[in-house]
């Protein structure tokens, strides 16, 4: 028998599945609403002008191609650090963020469950919401770590259940890990206020719990970077350490170039330094050191003040675009006589809606009406276009009436 024959047929990732399915369908007005990448309202992919630009400046200054150091380009993950955090951020002024450049968000979820995994002295569980998106169980599982859940999502209001998160967050064993998703939490679009975010802060501090924020979406969410941040800038101010992910995948579109940065904000320099070295030891036999190209591109954007402008522009170009697509599909809906309430698809923000749709009605969505995406009722806002949202809201209207 072959070495391999006990290894059994793994199931195939659920988004795939929906990418064939709607790939295989011949219909000239299908409608894709599973991939998790924005698109132009002409459905079509969208690399930003800035990136354009600033791709060419990389190319014509013919920089060489030599190894990065173990954490990346450090012009990049200067500059990752200060939009995270904020310029005026003690942790930045104070010289105090432990940080490297990973391979795009899931890179850096993936070392912070390593660097977990190895050096956190308490309960090695990490808390992800329920539901919350669907790698976050694999990344942290893999590395070690016991995932548990905590609530989040209220399928009566299709909205936040915030009694339940603080109420499970205060059940749980002081000093647990809790992942948050830092804004546009994936796959609700619900996220909380900032006045819950304060209370949110309020509890993980009473329980001493360890916040590792999960930012793949900033500046997407609202069209404002600042304000995306908040719930981090928040925790730094409260005097929370914390672990934080970046990816530039999405406010980029770096999606393929994987440019991401994982970062730790320390109590000090000393305490900084001494993490910085065992994240170069856990990062090097993983992968040795970052591909360069994309982390060029970001840090040109993120270091020239004029570029650095144009792209805060065309972050809110997407961000609006999405914004408005959210309020066409609830306008059609209401105006074909729609029942129901959809107040939740504008409440919610980012890449996508939690339509509150089940199982029975997606799969109804795709035979009957070729409009693809998952079964949880999650669309992908960015594939709704003013070409298609009309015939979108009729189909919706017709599987719920
Ligand atoms: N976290 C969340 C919540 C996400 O939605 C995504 C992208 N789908 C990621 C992390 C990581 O994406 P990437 O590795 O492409 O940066």
């Amino acid at each position: 028998a072959s070495t391999w024959s006990n290894v059994p047929q793994g199931p195939p990732d659920a988004i795939l599945g929906i990418t064939e399915a709607y790939k295989a369908d011949s219909f000239s007005e299908k409608i894709n609403l599973g991939v998790g990448a924005y698109r132009d309202d002409k459905g079509k992919p969208y690399v930003l002008p800035s990136v354009r630009t600033a791709e060419e400046k990389v190319i014509s200054s013919q920089m060489d191609k030599e190894y990065a150091g173990i954490t990346g380009v450090p012009a990049f993950t200067k500059a990752a650090a200060v939009l995270a955090y904020g310029a005026d951020s003690a942790v930045i002024k104070e010289d105090r963020v432990a940080i490297t450049q990973s391979i795009s968000g899931t890179g850096a979820l993936r070392i912070g469950g390593a660097f977990l995994e190895r050096f956190y002295p308490h309960g090695k569980s990490i808390y992800i919401p329920t539901p919350s998106w669907a790698n976050h169980k694999a990344v942290f599982g893999d590395s070690g770590l016991e995932v548990k859940q905590y609530k989040y999502y209220n399928k009566d209001t299709i909205g936040l259940d915030f009694d339940g998160m603080v109420a499970d967050l205060k059940a749980a064993p002081n000093k647990s890990i809790i992942l948050l998703h830092a804004c546009a939490h994936n796959p609700t679009g619900i996220d909380p206020t900032p006045e819950q975010w304060q209370q949110i802060s309020q509890v993980v501090k009473e329980k001493e719990h360890y916040p590792f924020f999960d930012m793949a979406y900033q500046g997407f969410a609202s069209g404002d970077t600042d304000r995306d941040a908040y719930p981090v800038r928040l925790f730094i101010e409260q005097g929370h350490g914390l672990i934080l992910s970046q990816s530039f995948a999405k406010n980029m579109g770096l999606y393929g170039e994987r440019v991401g940065a994982f970062s730790i904000a320390c109590e000090s320099t000393e305490e900084k330094k001494r993490l910085d070295s065992q994240i170069k030891i856990l990062v090097r036999p993983l992968y040795s050191n970052p591909p360069v190209h994309g982390a060029r591109i970001a840090s040109t954007i993120l270091n020239d003040p004029a570029l650095n402008k144009q792209w805060l522009g065309e972050v809110k170009g997407m961000a609006d675009r999405i914004i408005e697509m959210r309020a066409l599909l609830k306008k059609n809906l209401e105006e074909l006589g729609s029942k129901q309430n959809w107040d939740h698809i504008t409440n919610q923000i980012g890449m996508f809606a939690y339509t509150g749709l089940k199982a029975e009605q997606m799969d109804k969505l795709a035979k009957e009406h070729s409009v693809y995406a998952t079964k949880d009722g999650r669309i992908s806002v960015a594939g709704i276009t003013s070409g298609n949202v009309k015939r979108l809201a009729e189909s919706i209207f017709k599987i719920t009436g």
